[in-house]
């Protein structure tokens, strides 16, 4: 595979692209001119000779495309344009509500998109691919959100088609923790590790998993969806899939915040009440500020819900045995507190043997995680065996490559 050889590698020699591939001289250098032609590599001289003729780099060129990518979370929207590398060459966010339904909010992302690529100079030659996360279950082979509960209007939404003729290039969809994870894991905190735990605590909570170097999505798209685990069986919890006693009706952004709000309307935490008078709501972000302020009952709640967690993942530590989890999302952005308790629980309730590797870490992509992870998500399906044999022969990947 020298294309993914001469991209992972940044630029390889022609000899260690033998080296690496198996190939011989001769078939590796057919392709490398076969992709001098398609204008996917270059190849330069660099450095002084040792003799003989001087060493050549075969280079990808990043520059020979460009992809457009939106994540769109339960209360905004990020866009960015980003080159073959996944760099992002330009970048837009904005507050935003899900609930509006798929025409509201698929037609502010294709207006975001146009002011990008206007504003962008020397966009770098055809769009080659669009990457939409969204915040809900997706199955990934149709590109279509399926049941999403915090996503009125969009079960059975065909997105992918809908960019794919608006664009004419393919599309790919999935969900905001699989994009997360494959973040992460390709530019992220997770470089290296194999096998990866990603759990994105916001609104929801969710996981993102990748084994033995691939994301794993299920057989319909639905691994990872540890949020609706049950973790308590009480009637009094109800989640809003429908079930009681889900963990992300414990533990969840949506859940802090409405057990925020009722310490700040009791009146037994200040901070909290202040929050509450001031925008007249508590956010989860409200308490994990108050905790860092080391207001007791703020604390314990970030304890509780991160021991919650802790507890879910330390089965999944048993059954997958991870050598890394990334804890991400807003909840997990904004405080020690709860990372402590998810740590302290996993290690606690863990099998030695799976944690004896085993790291828990905080996401390291920041507020870019969900552009960086749908151009990863782009690149990684442009640039797999199969559809890189069928585009070549077209010289550019076609809408109808996704679908
Ligand atoms: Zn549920």
């Amino acid at each position: 595979m020298i294309l993914n050889e001469v991209r992972s590698g940044g630029s390889r020699s022609r000899s260690e692209l033998v080296t690496r591939t198996g190939l011989t001289r001769g078939v590796v250098a057919q392709r490398v001119g076969e992709l001098i032609d398609l204008g996917l590599v270059v190849e330069n001289e660099v450095g002084p000779s040792t003799g003989g003729r001087p060493p050549r780099r075969v280079t990808f060129r990043a520059e020979a495309g460009h992809l457009l990518v939106a994540d769109l979370g339960a209360t905004s929207i990020d866009v960015a344009v980003t080159d073959l590398d996944g760099r992002i060459l330009g970048h837009r966010d904005e507050p935003a509500d899900v609930s509006a339904g798929p025409e509201r909010c698929l037609q502010r992302i294709e207006e975001l998109f146009e002011q990008l690529t206007d504003a962008t100079r020397d966009l770098p030659g055809h769009l080659w691919g669009v990457g939409i996360g969204v915040p809900g279950p997706v199955e990934f082979r149709s590109g279509r959100p399926v049941s999403p509960p915090i996503m009125p209007g969009w079960d059975g939404y065909p997105v992918r088609e809908r960019f794919a003729e608006g664009y004419g290039a393919p599309v790919w969809v999935d969900n905001d923790v699989n994009i997360l994870a494959l973040g992460e894991w390709r530019s992220g905190i997770a470089v290296g590790h194999d096998n990866v735990v990603v759990v994105k605590i916001g609104t929801g909570i969710g996981a993102g998993i990748i084994s033995n170097g691939r994301i794993h999505r299920g057989a319909q798209g639905a691994a990872g969806d540890v949020g609706h685990i049950q973790v308590v069986d009480a009637a009094s919890v109800l989640c809003r899939c429908g079930n009681v006693g889900c963990l992300e009706a414990l533990a969840g952004g949506a859940a802090l915040s409405r057990d925020g709000e009722a310490l700040a309307a009791s009146g037994r935490s200040e901070r909290l009440r202040i929050a509450l008078e001031q925008h007249g709501r508590v956010t989860a972000e409200d308490v994990a500020r108050a905790a860092s302020f080391g207001d007791p009952l703020a604390v314990s709640l970030l304890q509780v819900a991160g021991h919650r967690v802790g507890l879910m993942l330390a089965s999944v530590v048993n059954f997958f045995n991870p050598s890394l989890i990334v804890v991400g999302g807003g909840v997990a952005q904004s405080g020690d507190q709860l990372l402590a308790a998810i740590r302290e629980t996993v290690y606690r309730r863990s099998l030695p043997l799976a944690t004896r590797e085993l790291a828990v870490q905080r996401s390291s992509l920041g507020a870019l995680a969900g552009v960086i992870g749908a151009s990863t998500m782009v690149l990684e399906q442009l640039f797999s065996r199969d559809s890189l044999a069928q585009w070549l022969r077209e010289r550019r990947p076609a809408a109808d490559l996704s679908a």
